[in-house]
């Protein structure tokens, strides 16, 4: 389909459905979740993401899709627009600082090999999720963290950036004034990009890149490099993909176990559902927290679960790229 055709297509669908149009894409108006699960979607190009952000990095991974482009360009390329966007608070420029005031970054990426690579802790860098892509084809390493990261950019001919913005020095500034300790779910309510995408061949791939909790700790890492954890790919079976509170997440290796259920059987869906389930099980208060997982599994079906209402997600598929909100338990 020519690209005109193609935004046509958009343009009608659209129109049909209970949502509104920004730029190409369907944005779903509230009410009833639309959930795409359970849809058998056949071959890709499909690209599934967390939160609204996800519109626009979608865009960027199907148009590498519809070029032929396999799925790891497509991850790639699909985050770095969000990594790039200064306006966006929670992933890579723009990003909200440690409570020090650094901007300190994670990111993994995985092929449909099942190779991986990931950078945390890394500090003055626009696109980690090159650099961990990077660590993961250039060197016999998965991870690379912090001092070493940032010299192994360096070397590799990365630019050293001021990654934080006036906007979310301001914040920082703000929050000095109380220093509490306090993560709000859904704050921002675009936090770390996950994506999945499977290309033409029905190949798959997934990249996580985050700035992780604004005012963390110094040091402290999330989820999201954590390959299981924030991300994992199995071309056999699927990918998934997280994003909320990391510390929730890595304590039951979410995403691994999301691939897994849908190894044994799970639809995307209720294989998201069941990894929320073992958090909410072993966790007694969990107000302040928020976990989503999304995922798509090799019959193109996708599916999300998170813990509270506010995590939505965008999918492009049939030529449609539209957000959703997810189910919440
Ligand atoms: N999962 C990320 C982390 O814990 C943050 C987020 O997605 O909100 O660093």
């Amino acid at each position: 389909m020519t690209q005109i055709n193609r935004r046509n297509f958009i343009k009608k669908s659209a129109l049909t459905a209970s949502g509104v149009l920004v730029g190409s894409s369907l944005i779903a108006k509230g009410g009833p979740a639309l959930q795409p699960s359970g849809e058998k979607g056949g071959a890709g190009p499909i690209v599934i993401s967390t939160w609204k952000h996800g519109i626009e990095a979608n865009e960027a991974a199907m148009q590498v899709l519809l070029n032929n482009g396999n799925a790891l360009d497509a991850v790639e390329t699909g985050v770095k627009v969000t990594e790039a966007d200064p306006e966006n608070m929670s992933v890579g420029l723009g990003g909200l600082p440690d409570r020090e005031g650094n901007v300190t970054l994670d990111a993994s990426i995985i092929d449909s090999q099942g190779n991986c690579g990931s950078v945390a802790f890394l500090e003055h860098i626009v696109h980690p999720i090159s650099v961990a892509r990077l660590v993961m084809e250039k060197t016999p390493h998965v991870m690379l963290v912090g001092q070493g990261a940032l010299q192994f950019a360096l070397d590799n001919g990365f630019e050293k950036k001021n990654l934080l913005t006036a906007k979310a020095k301001k914040k920082w500034e703000e929050w000095l004034i109380n220093n509490k300790y306090e993560p709000v779910p859904n704050i921002e309510n675009h936090d770390t990009i996950g994506l999945i995408a499977m290309d033409k061949n029905g190949d798959m791939a997934g990249a996580c890149t985050t700035s992780g909790m604004g005012f963390k700790m110094r040091g402290r890492v999330g989820d999201s490099p954590i390959i299981g954890a924030g991300l994992f790919v199995d071309n056999e079976v699927g990918g998934a993909t997280a994003t909320g509170t990391g510390e929730l997440v890595m304590k039951t290796v979410g995403s691994f176990l999301v691939v897994e259920l849908m190894r044994n059987g799970y639809t995307p869906q209720a294989a998201c559902k069941e990894a929320v389930n073992r958090i909410i099980k072993g966790n007694n208060n969990l107000s302040n927290s928020q976990v989503g997982y999304i995922a798509l599994n090799k019959n193109g079906e996708t599916g999300a679960y998170c813990l509270q209402p506010g995590f939505n997600y965008a999918v492009f598929k049939n030529n449609i790229n539209q957000l959703f909100d997810s189910e919440s338990y």
